[in-house]
């Protein structure tokens, strides 16, 4: 039930975030008068054309790249479906293995799953309780036949920032490729592929105000990558349909906007959230922070012994705020979401984890009301349960 005469606080940042006009703006002409196939010859065409270009110069100026090391796709999934296969779909040499880590997205997961199935070796390091990966663990497992190793940039769960470029030194080190899963931080951290030492990189328009289904896959000049989606020439030839014209112009200009925005946004973020987390551990009781606060700034992702996430996400959801469990509701499961697992939190700490992401347009009395509601909803859940 939706209640839409009534103010509604959104807090799922890291699920999606809202279209910005600015994004909007630039991508109305490609969905009305500019309807040119970038591929054609003709005017129309060559002023699509035009656009896409554009649009990657300036994505790969914002992420320290080259222009012809951004690869248009679908989105973070496909960028992800794209490093992994792609990447050992064209290694050589004997090297047939990937090492991942426990709190990937299921992008990632499951498709180094899928090239385990097909014969590759697959290694999946863990984490520790705040969700930062095992380093050690990661040394040991990233050998001589390791084509690639792909550790993400932000957890979308719990805002854990991993150490990508040490991750990355360690790949190269042992003659490895590195992928980074950096869909959660670019346009809200300082993302350059370059200082990061990463070979290839996923991202993802609409997590940074840019439109649903486009994002982006960086991959260094000399990556030997085979070509993911089969077709026309499209992308230098890598991933194969016609251009989503509008869809990479508005990723741009959200981008562009994002890093306009972004000292400001991030100082915006981190204050909600500290006074969001400060009112929590004041006013209710058995409560797990699992968040770190030098984590990606507005993530907080909480526990509460003795209440059901799923309860009090729809609870919320009847009140006009609007967040996320740590489950894998996604796919119908009720299961804890793996990362929630991969952190040991026990069973019932992991059943009652919700995540707040605070984003741009959120405001103090945002904190005040949700906090306010979270204390009813709590208490409430809990006399249900008999726990409280
Ligand atoms: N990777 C991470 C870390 C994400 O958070 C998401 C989206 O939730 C994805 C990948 C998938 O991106 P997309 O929704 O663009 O397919």
């Amino acid at each position: 039930m939706t209640r839409p005469t009534e103010r509604t606080i959104y807090l799922d940042h890291n699920s999606t975030t809202p279209l910005l006009p600015e994004a909007f703006e630039a991508m109305t002409p490609y969905l009305t008068t500019h309807h040119g196939n970038a591929s054609s010859p003709h005017r129309f065409g060559r002023e699509a054309r035009d656009a896409v270009e554009v649009a990657r110069d300036t994505v790969a100026v914002l992420i320290g790249a080259r222009s012809s090391e951004v690869i248009f796709t679908s989105g973070g999934t496909e960028s992800n479906n794209f490093a992994l296969s792609g990447v050992l779909a064209g290694a050589s040499g004997g090297r047939a293995g990937v090492v991942t880590t426990a709190i990937e997205h299921h992008a990632v997961l499951e498709t180094a799953e899928a090239l385990g199935r097909a014969g590759n070796d697959v290694a999946v390091v863990g984490v520790d309780a705040r969700a930062r990966v095992d380093m050690a663990g990661l040394s040991g497992a990233v050998g001589a036949h390791t084509a690639l190793v792909s550790v993400m940039h932000a957890n979308n769960e719990t805002g854990t920032i991993q150490p990508v470029r040490e991750a990355a030194d360690l790949a190269h080190a042992r003659g490895a490729l590195f992928h980074t899963d950096a869909v959660q931080s670019v346009g809200k951290e300082r993302i350059d592929v370059k200082a990061l030492g990463v070979d290839l990189l996923s991202l993802s328009a609409h997590k940074f105000g840019g439109p649903k289904g486009v994002g982006a896959l960086y991959i260094k000049h000399g990556t030997p990558v085979a070509r993911f989606h089969h077709g026309g020439a499209h992308e230098r030839n890598l991933r194969a349909g016609t251009e989503n014209v509008a869809g990479i112009v508005g990723m741009a200009r959200a981008l562009q906007v994002a890093h306009e925005d972004m000292d400001d946004c991030r100082r915006l973020t981190r204050e909600l959230a500290g006074a969001f987390v400060a009112g929590l551990e004041r006013r209710v009781d058995g409560v797990r922070i699992n968040s770190l606060e030098d984590g990606l700034p507005g993530t907080v992702n909480v526990s509460f012994g003795g209440a059901e996430g799923e309860s009090l996400v729809l609870g919320f959801d009847l009140e006009g705020i609007c967040l996320s469990t740590g489950s894998a509701c996604a796919s119908g499961s009720m299961e804890p979401s793996h990362v929630i697992q991969a952190m040991g939190l026990g069973d019932d700490l992991a059943r009652g984890t919700l995540r707040f992401s605070f984003g741009r347009g959120n405001t103090m009395a945002d904190v005040e009301e949700t906090l306010d509601t979270l204390e009813r909803l709590v208490a409430r859940c809990r006399k249900r349960a008999g726990t409280g």
